[in-house]
């Protein structure tokens, strides 16, 4: 079997999800498994949390429904609500929560007639410019939906685009237009994502929505103290699967990118593009090899890359590679840092790992992949 895995420690999980509850101890924090729980299995990820969440927010209904194919029995809000009106159907079913962010999606709501009122998180775009009703028609919808039969608990909800920036002017303008709503509604409030659980205490509302801070990976530009007691979740570990000694001058795979400066070893590793390693992956890129810092040479191919381990002790065939995560003797590479050296962020880098990756799972609640079906 090619050695490359993707390890889930569902423990880590359960671990920043309670960071975030402690760092909110006034909100009710709703887990974000979007996107197949950001690369870690939205199945797995959901059953570690069950017992602790009030609810999970997803993206999308077909989303919503392979939990609940699973058995996930808790609440569970459409952040992006319904994309075509007979989905409302299927709310009612599964009894989903929804956002509502558009006037299409309003109207079709207040035209449906539900078997129970549905939940509702009312969005407002408070500047990002993506999605939600302007500030100036919020008063009459909260109104109108408030009166209507069809809706159960209503929320606002907006989000930040500079929520992980130390000084963000746009970020004030925000909270500003939001908490100015907020106090003359007297809407409960749905705000804070990962960063801003962690750094911005006054947007904690009635919940919050943490998402890749409970994968392990810090959203903040500068860490705080909370944020660096986050633990990783996904260790992409793989194996040495060839060993070279080159001479200077000799260069090193695809386009000749990485050229030896001093006799140099290389290692070969079971793993590239094709699983998900991104191809921008840059020359000095941080990899650990028996748990030391070694450094990526040469262009990622689509089912290896080049490690140079000059220096690095009893390297061999068959040595742990660790890309991100926790390594057996204790080291840990964050995903942030790889992220910087591809010139992108921990989110592309998680959801990116591919399906021909098997995911591992760890910890008091890791169940069989068989179970996961
Ligand atoms: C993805 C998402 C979140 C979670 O964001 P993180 O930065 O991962 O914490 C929160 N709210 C909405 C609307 C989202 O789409």
């Amino acid at each position: 079997m090619r050695p490359l895995v993707a390890h889930i420690d569902l423990d880590a999980l359960r671990h920043n999800y309670q960071l975030a509850q402690r760092c909110a101890p006034q909100s009710r924090s709703v887990a974000v498994i979007k996107a197949d729980a950001y690369g870690h299995g939205a199945l797995a990820c959901a059953r570690a949390l069950e017992s602790c969440v009030p609810a999970f927010a997803v993206a999308s209904l077909d989303e919503a429904l392979v939990l609940r194919r699973g058995g996930i029995d808790v609440p569970i809000v459409l952040l992006e609500g319904i994309f075509s009106v007979d989905e409302l159907a299927l709310v009612d079913t599964h009894r989903l929560w929804m956002a509502v962010h558009s006037r299409w999606q309003l109207e079709a709501l207040l035209a449906f007639t539900p078997e129970a009122p549905i939940p509702v998180w009312l969005k407002v775009d408070s500047g990002m410019h993506r999605l939600g009703f302007a500030p100036a028609e919020i008063d009459a919808v909260w109104h109108a939906l408030s009166a209507a039969p069809q809706v159960g608990e209503l929320h606002l909800m907006s989000h930040f685009a500079t929520a992980d920036a130390t000084a963000s002017a746009h970020y004030h303008q925000q909270w500003d237009c939001v908490h100015e709503l907020a106090c003359r509604l007297d809407a409960p409030l749905c705000l804070a994502n990962s960063p801003a659980t962690l750094a911005h205490p006054e947007t904690h509302g009635a919940f919050n929505r943490p998402g890749v801070m409970l994968y392990g990976s810090d959203p903040l530009e500068q860490a705080n103290a909370a944020s660096r007691e986050l633990k990783p979740v996904m260790t992409l570990r793989s194996e040495v699967i060839a060993l070279r000694d080159i001479g200077p001058g000799e260069p090193v795979g695809y386009g000749g990118r990485f050229c030896a400066s001093e006799p140099a070893r290389i290692a070969v590793v079971a793993a590239g593009y094709g699983d998900g390693y991104d191809r921008h992956a840059a020359d000095g890129t941080p990899v650990l090899v028996n748990g030391q810092r070694a450094a990526l040479a040469g262009k990622v191919s689509m089912d290896m890359l080049t490690v140079d381990v000059t220096g690095i002790d009893d390297v061999h065939i068959g040595s742990e590679v660790v890309l991100w995560g926790r390594a057996q003797n204790g080291a840990v590479l964050s995903i942030d840092e790889v992220a910087r050296h591809c010139d992108t962020i921990s989110y592309t880098l998680l959801t990116g790992v591919l399906p021909r990756v098997p995911r591992r799972y760890h910890g008091a609640r890791a169940l069989s992949d068989e179970t996961l079906r």
